[in-house]
């Protein structure tokens, strides 16, 4: 396993993340082993979130003993300063831990939530639990690219999570030389595109162009742990085959490929765009019954509500499809109900 400077945080860390959101999907015992396996394959960066869930607590239990041989980072998105302590003590005792080496602000897409987290003093809450040693290291966990200059004025951080694929390349197009300037660490989420790119190879090869991005790839099987692990070393360059797989991709996937920014928000119906067209990651993502139930239902039948005005469409910086997206994500997830799995 080859170690890379996390940006100015200093942390050397694996050049493969270890992204903790799927192992709730399996059985506990699997997950604890997974976990333990990755970290003895010279893994020991975890990323993982109040809200992924039971993942914080199957780490705590799987790390028993190892916690000195990870990094972890976790994440909040809550904007009140009470909530947010709340969340904070909750993960360190989820995770069986004093410290969390990297805390994200979780969700900060919108410009409205880090008003938020200045005026309600969560950010300056933060900092005093930094002072007291529960927390090493800021930063920010966003899915919209035109934001991240916006963080500077937030608070001093260090890292940053961003999604970065060859579908939404707009993170690194617009960020990735200052962010490197900034000597910012940072971390892609979704380099598969939350389940949605099947080419791991190409995606991974694809990422390795960004010597300074550290990819932190969602697993829930000693199988996949495995494939990442190769993959993660391939040194060669893109050749023309991969370009062409990604164009291919790309066509296949460019207008319907929703990357959860919030720009189409808000819907005058109430329909929550964001959500609907997320579903299927989310049954990539999640188990069954966190995906399915009755409050989602309610997220999906919505979209009935639409009038089809288009105002999203015009608001979406990559023209998707939303209407026809929002139907097909509707009778998807009601397709998958019915199935029961
Ligand atoms: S087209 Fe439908 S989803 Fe989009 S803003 Fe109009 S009502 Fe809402
Ligand atoms: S539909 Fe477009 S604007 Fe809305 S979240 Fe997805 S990518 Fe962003």
């Amino acid at each position: 396993m080859k170690y890379k400077r996390l940006g100015k945080t200093n942390l050397e860390v694996s050049q493969l993340g270890f992204g903790a959101v799927q192992i709730c999907r399996v059985p506990e015992t699997e997950a604890v082993n997974l976990v333990r396996e990755a970290v003895n394959s010279g893994l020991n960066l975890i990323d993982t979130a109040h809200d992924y869930p039971d993942s914080e607590d199957i780490l705590g239990r799987a790390l028993k003993g190892l916690r000195d041989k990870v990094i972890i980072s976790t994440k909040s998105g809550k904007t009140s300063r009470e909530e947010f302590l709340d969340e904070l003590n909750t993960s360190l005792k989820r995770l069986n831990t004093d410290y969390l080496d990297i805390f994200l602000f979780h969700g900060t897409s919108k410009s409205e939530n880090l008003d938020k987290l200045i005026k309600n003093g969560v950010v300056e809450a933060l900092l005093k639990e930094r002072k007291k040693g529960k927390v090493r290291f800021i930063g920010f966990s966003c899915h919209n690219p035109d934001i991240i200059d916006r963080f500077y004025e937030v608070a001093d951080f260090s890292a940053l999570m961003i999604p970065i694929n060859f579908v939404s390349t707009e993170f690194v197009d617009k960020n990735y030389k200052k962010l490197v300037k900034n000597d910012i660490g940072i971390m892609a989420m979704k380099p598969l595109g939350g389940g949605r790119i099947e080419d791991a190879r190409v995606s991974l090869k694809y990422i390795n162009q960004y010597e300074k991005v550290i990819p932190i790839i969602g697993m829930q099987s000693i199988r996949e742990l495995e494939e990442n692990l190769e993959l993660v070393n391939i040194k060669e360059p893109l050749d023309d085959g991969d370009r062409q797989t990604i164009e291919n991709i790309r066509k296949e996937l460019g207008d319907k490929f929703c990357r959860g920014c919030g720009y189409c928000l808000p819907c005058e119906q109430g329909i929550n765009i964001t959500d609907v067209n997320y579903i299927k990651v989310f049954f990539k993502q999640f188990p069954f019954d966190r995906v399915v139930n009755p409050e989602r239902d309610k997220v999906v039948e919505h979209v009935d509500e639409c009038i089809e005005c288009g105002k999203c469409i015009e608001r979406c910086p990559y023209s998707l499809e939303i209407i026809d997206m929002l139907k097909e994500n509707r009778d998807y997830y009601f397709m998958r109900k019915e199935m029961g799995k």
